[in-house]
C-alpha cells in the first residue's frame, strides 16, 4: 500500500491555510487532475481521489481540527489506515460547492465536470448521503495495550428490504416532470454581466431527478427504515480517551439508495484499578513497608501482561521512581502505526505505620538511638533534592 500523504503537502498550502485558500487549491487540482482531461491515466486519477480526500477533511473545521491533532490515526478506524474510501461518485456530489462563487458559469462546469450534463444522468442529479452516527466504546487499558475488535450494536437507518432501497412499492420510479431529470433548475437572472444563468436544486424531486408515484408502504417511500445493525470495529493499539475513528459508509444508509454516512467512534477509556495513564506511559504507585524498604527484597507488582517480580534495592527511599522499560502501551503515530512501547513507572512510597503494639513500639524505640537510623546532612539533601528538586 502507497504511503499517505499529508492533506496539506497534497493540496500545497500551508498548515495554517484559510478555508478560502484550501478551496481554491483544491480546485485548481480537480481540473488539473480531472478524469475527463486524462481519461485512462490511473496516476491522474488517483491524484484526483487523494485531493478530494484532502480536501474532504480540510474543508471540514471538526474534520481538519481532527486531522491536526490526530493525523491519519483521528480519520480512519476499521480496516486498518487505508483509503478514504470516497468514491468517484462522492467526489462529483460535491462538486457544486466548489465551484460555486468561483466566476464559473454553473452551467460550463457542469458540462465539464458532471460528465457531459444532459446525457449522462450518473453524475448530473445530487447523490445523497447518509448522516453521520456517533458512537462510544468504553475501553480497557488491557485492550488498548493490544488493539482489539469491537462488535457495537446500532440503531440507524438502513435501507428497505421491501423496496430494495428505492422507495417504490412496484420498483418503479419516474422521470420528474419539473427538472426533466436533471436535478436541477435552471432560470435566468440579470447580473452585473448582463444575463446569467442561475442553477437551483429542483423542488419537486429534491435534487434527485426522479420521484416516486406508488411509494412503498413500508419505508413510506424513504427507501430506509430504522433497523438494528452489528458493526465489527477494529482498534489499533495505543488508541487514547478523546480520540475519533471513522468507519467509512457505515453510518446511516441515505433515502432511496445514495451513499452511507459514517460511523464516528469516539475512545472512551474505562478507570484501570492499578494504573494512571500518562500518555504511553503506566504509572503505578508502590507502598512498601518499613522493612522491605530498610532491607531490600522482592515485591510483586501488576502489568498489563500479568504480575512480576522486581527487586527493590536495600535504603529505597520514598519517592523514588522505577522504570520499566516497554511496559508501558504501545506509541501510535498520525497515521495510526505504532512505533515502540511506552514504559512502566513505579512510584515508591514506604508505609510509616500509625498504630503499634506495645512489643512493636518498643523494638523502634531500640532503633532510635542507634548510630545509623538518624540521617546526617548530606543525606537530607540528597532526599529533598531527589523528592522536590530543591
Ligand atoms: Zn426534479
Ligand atoms: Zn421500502
Amino acid at each position: 500500500m502507497a504511503e499517505k500523504r499529508d492533506y496539506y503537502e497534497v493540496l500545497e498550502v500551508p498548515k495554517n491555510a484559510s478555508a478560502e485558500d484550501i478551496k481554491k487549491a483544491y480546485r485548481k487540482k480537480a481540473i488539473q487532475y480531472h478524469p475527463d482531461k486524462n481519461p485512462g491515466d490511473k496516476a491522474a486519477e488517483e491524484k484526483f481521489k487523494e485531493a478530494a480526500e484532502a480536501y474532504e477533511v480540510l474543508s471540514d473545521p471538526q474534520k481538519r481540527q481532527r486531522y491536526d491533532q490526530f493525523g491519519f490515526a483521528g480519520m480512519q478506524g476499521a480496516g486498518g489506515f487505508s483509503g478514504g474510501g470516497m468514491s468517484m461518485e462522492d467526489i462529483f456530489s460535491h462538486f457544486g460547492d466548489i465551484f460555486e462563487g468561483a466566476g464559473f458559469d454553473f452551467g460550463d462546469i457542469g458540462e465539464m465536470f458532471m460528465g457531459g450534463g444532459r446525457g449522462s444522468r450518473s453524475r448530473g442529479p445530487r447523490v445523497r448521503r447518509g448522516s453521520d452516527m456517533r458512537v462510544k466504546v468504553r475501553l480497557t487499558l488491557e485492550e488498548i495495550a493490544k488493539g482489539c475488535e469491537k462488535k457495537i450494536k446500532v440503531r440507524k437507518l438502513v435501507q428497505c428490504k421491501d423496496c430494495n432501497g428505492t422507495g417504490s412499492a412496484d420498483g418503479r420510479t419516474e422521470t420528474c416532470p419539473t427538472c426533466k431529470g436533471s436535478g436541477r433548475t435552471v432560470r435566468q437572472q440579470r447580473g452585473i454581466f448582463g444575463m446569467m444563468q442561475v442553477q437551483s436544486e429542483c423542488e419537486t424531486c429534491g435534487g434527485e431527478g426522479t420521484i416516486i408515484k406508488n411509494k412503498c408502504p413500508k419505508c413510506g417511500g424513504q427507501g430506509v427504515v430504522r433497523d438494528e445493525e452489528i458493526i465489527p470495529i477494529t482498534i489499533p493499539a495505543g488508541v487514547m480517551g478523546g480520540m475519533q475513528l471513522t468507519v467509512p459508509g457505515k453510518g446511516n444508509a441515505a433515502p432511496r439508495g445514495g451513499v452511507n454516512g459514517d460511523l464516528l467512534v469516539l475512545i472512551e477509556e474505562e478507570e484501570h484499578k492499578d494504573f494512571v495513564r500518562q500518555e504511553s506511559d503506566l504509572i503505578y504507585n508502590l507502598l512498601l513497608d518499613m522493612p522491605t524498604a530498610v532491607l531490600g527484597g522482592q515485591v510483586q507488582i501488576p502489568t498489563l501482561t500479568g504480575d512480576v517480580k522486581i527487586t527493590i534495592t536495600p535504603g529505597t527511599q520514598p519517592g523514588k521512581v522505577l522504570r520499566m522499560r516497554g511496559k508501558g502501551l504501545p506509541r501510535i503515530d498520525q497515521y495510526g502505526r505504532n512505533y515502540g512501547t511506552g514504559d512502566l513507572l513505579i512510584n515508591v512510597g514506604v508505609y510509616i505505620p500509625e498504630r503499634l503494639n506495645k512489643d512493636e513500639k518498643k523494638l523502634i524505640e531500640q532503633l532510635q538511638d542507634s548510630p545509623n537510623i538518624a540521617p546526617g546532612s548530606a543525606d537530607k539533601k540528597n532526599f529533598f533534592q531527589h523528592l522536590f528538586g530543591i
